[in-house]
């Protein structure tokens, strides 16, 4: 931990006070790997792109006031900025030159205080409390699902049945999506016991730790989390015809495998079979996440966050445990200042999935 200035007004008009920083995989990489880029002319780059934060001071013109609960949208589009990126959907740059806040080339929220423009802050639904935390990780599968659909509907289009490869927080996630849109849900991993098989069941969905080759399902709509080629491979042969297969997971191994490229070819041509890759989220999948999680049974969501560190032992963050879903860092300055925001945070009760 180090000292930092007060956040630069230029950055925006709302100040917040951060409450919660989400850690995942990119963090460790960046920290354990040099993956991340600190902004121009620094050393360090201040982590944290999965935020929680309480609005301190806003402009009325905001729409934000005092005591809001807020997350911020990690990235920002590029200076210049293409069309993508003037439409609010950064998450589909034309140029490669966003920023990413706690990622590329601007620091993250995992300072007490940091500021922001409107734009780029979303509100949460009060009684979320902490589960705020799971906003953006739940953007990226808003938006995952939302493309699929829109992918779908270029022709009939009727998805039943949905498989999400990977039980993972980001597997959860999406399996918590699926079911809230009805689907019948699956969900594969290579666990057999534990937290994720439960979590699964919880949700109404269906838990598997058969390979996927075998699993008995002709899927309507694929959500691919593990980033494993032949996972990939295997989920699109299983996907019914006229199936989207969403990729939202990636491997950085150089692995070489054999695949029999003609057949996939030839499957994905006779079924009419999509398979699209999705990074990030757009304002409008910031906003879908939001209400997905006001929707969410909130005892559910709370057993997603597995771990929680208070701020001077976050590095402890970055080593996940078998039974890590999802690790959260307190940014708040002392115990007992958190426990009376737990106490005081009042829960909705009896909401359905
Ligand atoms: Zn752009």
């Amino acid at each position: 931990m180090i000292d930092l200035p007060e956040p630069p007004a230029p950055d925006g008009s709302v100040l917040a006070r951060t409450l919660l920083i989400g850690m995942c995989g990119t963090d460790r990489e960046i920290a354990a790997d040099g993956y991340g880029v600190p902004p121009p002319g620094e050393e360090r780059l201040v982590l944290g792109h999965e935020s929680l934060a309480e609005v301190i001071e806003a402009p009325e013109a905001s729409g934000f006031a005092p005591g809001d609960l807020i997350a911020g949208v990690v990235r920002r589009p590029d200076p210049l900025p293409c069309p993508a990126c003037a439409a609010d959907e950064w998450d589909m740059c034309q140029t490669g030159d966003f920023v990413e806040l706690g990622i590329k080339e601007r620091h993250g929220y995992g300072s007490e205080r940091f500021r922001l423009d409107p734009r780029f802050a979303v509100r949460l639904e009060p009684g979320l409390g902490d589960l705020g935390v799971l906003l953006e990780p739940t953007s990226v599968l808003a938006k995952a699902l939302e493309h699929a659909e829109r992918i779908g509907a270029r022709a009939w289009f009727d998805p039943r049945v949905a498989l999400i490869t990977g039980a993972g927080p980001i597997g959860l996630l999406a399996a918590l999506l699926a079911r809230q849109r009805g689907l019948d849900t699956h969900v594969v991993d290579l666990v057999t016991e534990g937290a994720k098989p439960r979590l699964v069941a919880d949700l109404g969905a269906h838990y598997h730790s058969t390979p996927v080759a075998e699993l008995p399902l002709e899927p309507d709509i694929v959500i691919e989390c593990t980033g494993v080629g032949e996972v990939v491979i295997d989920a699109t042969h299983l996907a019914a015809p006229g199936a989207v297969v969403a990729l939202t997971g990636i491997s950085h191994s150089e692995r070489a495998g054999e695949a029999y490229l003609d057949a996939l070819n030839k499957d994905l041509v006779l079924g009419n079979k999509v398979v699209f890759g999705t990074v990030n989220a757009a304002r409008r999948h910031y906003d879908q996440a939001a209400d997905a999680l006001a929707a969410a049974d909130p005892g559910w969501l709370a057993r997603l966050i597995t771990r929680r560190l208070p701020r001077e032992n976050w590095p402890a963050g970055l080593e996940k445990g078998p039974e890590d879903i999802k690790v959260v860092v307190d940014m708040t300055a002392s115990t007992s200042e958190h426990e009376s925001r737990v106490a005081s945070a009042g829960r909705p009760e009896g909401k359905p999935t």
